[in-house]
């Protein structure tokens, strides 16, 4: 069986862990398709926060507590940097972070695609599941906001999430680059042959709707042959961790499993999804055109999360 995942980075690569889990279970294959639109250059460095939450993660090298980068960080860099002014100040590279961003953009500029360098990455990490960039392109989530002169202004996505903690008045997202960004190689392959497409409990308005604003992949996904399963982020009303709902008042979708099952859509109605896997506390959503299911939906260790992929594998 193979298994396609479009995925972003915390809620994503902890639900990755049940998928692989599940995946050696039943002899599997996984592909993660994870969203891009995170990525930044910092200090002339690329940084891809999704693909490192995903490739830390699966690798045993993330920080559980802090949910993103390494575990036992230190930070001399970013204190000299401090020491220096250098800005932006607001963004924490931590010393052994770096090194993979330094290794990301000697390989970048030599002239590598995203996707293999991603490769090369993962040989370190062994994630133990293929991890393919959504797109080899610039694809980056701007927010738009309000400008003194009155016009608009556009800041990057990580500005507004970590400077701003998303709480500024934001009129909506865009995705900078995305009309002519091509899936990168692979991508589109995998999901044509896919047993089952995932769609990861992740942010849906800056994790997944990036992926998708890649030109073909929605349509890949939407007219595979496989059955497209998605997990809710949401439970009881609002995201177990993280400002979703910030994100989906942006942009007027009621932050509820009800709501991000809607934005996505039924296939059969020209949206995405066959099935839609919702927390118990939510068993009443209806989503027009889509098989709604309750399981367990809190992935507090692999095995409630192995059995959050199961039902949805099974639901497909
Ligand atoms: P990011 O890119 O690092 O922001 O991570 P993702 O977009 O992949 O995932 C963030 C989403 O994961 C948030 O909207 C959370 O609500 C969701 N999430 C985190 N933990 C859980 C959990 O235990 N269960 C479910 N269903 N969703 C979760
Ligand atoms: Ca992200």
């Amino acid at each position: 069986m193979r298994i396609v995942v479009l995925t972003g980075g915390i809620g994503g690569a902890r639900f990755l862990l049940g998928v692989r889990a599940y995946a050696r279970q039943v002899g599997a294959e996984v592909t993660a398709v994870v969203n891009v639109g995170d990525d930044l250059r910092l200090h002339g460095l690329r940084v891809c926060p999704d693909l490192d939450s995903v490739m830390y993660t699966l690798g045993g090298g993330a920080d559980p507590e802090r949910g993103w980068g390494r575990v036992g960080e230190s930070w001399t860099v970013k204190d000299e940097l401090a020491a220096y002014g250098a800005e932006p100040s607001w963004f924490g590279l931590g010393d052994k972070d770096l090194a993979t961003h330094l290794v990301r953009t000697t390989m970048l500029d030599a002239g590598y695609p995203l996707h293999q360098v991603t490769e090369a990455l993962a040989t370190r990490w062994q994630p133990g599941v293929r991890l393919l960039p959504a797109t080899n392109d610039r694809l980056e989530t701007h927010a738009i906001l309000s400008a003194d002169d009155g016009g608009q202004r556009a800041i990057h996505f990580q500005e507004w999430w970590v400077r701003h903690r998303a709480q500024v008045p934001t009129h909506r997202f865009v995705f900078v680059g995305a009309d002519s960004a091509k899936p990168a190689p692979g991508v589109t392959e995998a999901i044509t042959e896919a047993d089952v497409v995932l769609v990861a409990p992740s942010n849906p308005v800056v994790s997944i709707t990036p992926i998708l604003a890649v030109p073909g992949l929605r349509e890949a996904v939407a007219s595979g042959p496989a059955p497209v399963v998605g997990v809710s982020p949401i439970i009881g009303g609002a995201p177990v961790r993280g400002m979703a709902d910030r994100c989906l008042e942006v942009i007027g979708v009621e932050c509820s499993a009800a709501g991000v099952g809607r934005l996505y859509g039924g296939r059969s109605a020209g949206g995405l999804l066959d099935g839609w896997l919702v927390a118990e506390e939510d068993a009443q959503t209806e989503v027009p055109q889509v098989s709604v299911r309750a399981a367990p939906l809190r992935m507090t260790d692999e095995a409630a999360t192995t059995a959050m992929v199961r039902a949805a594998v099974e639901m497909a």
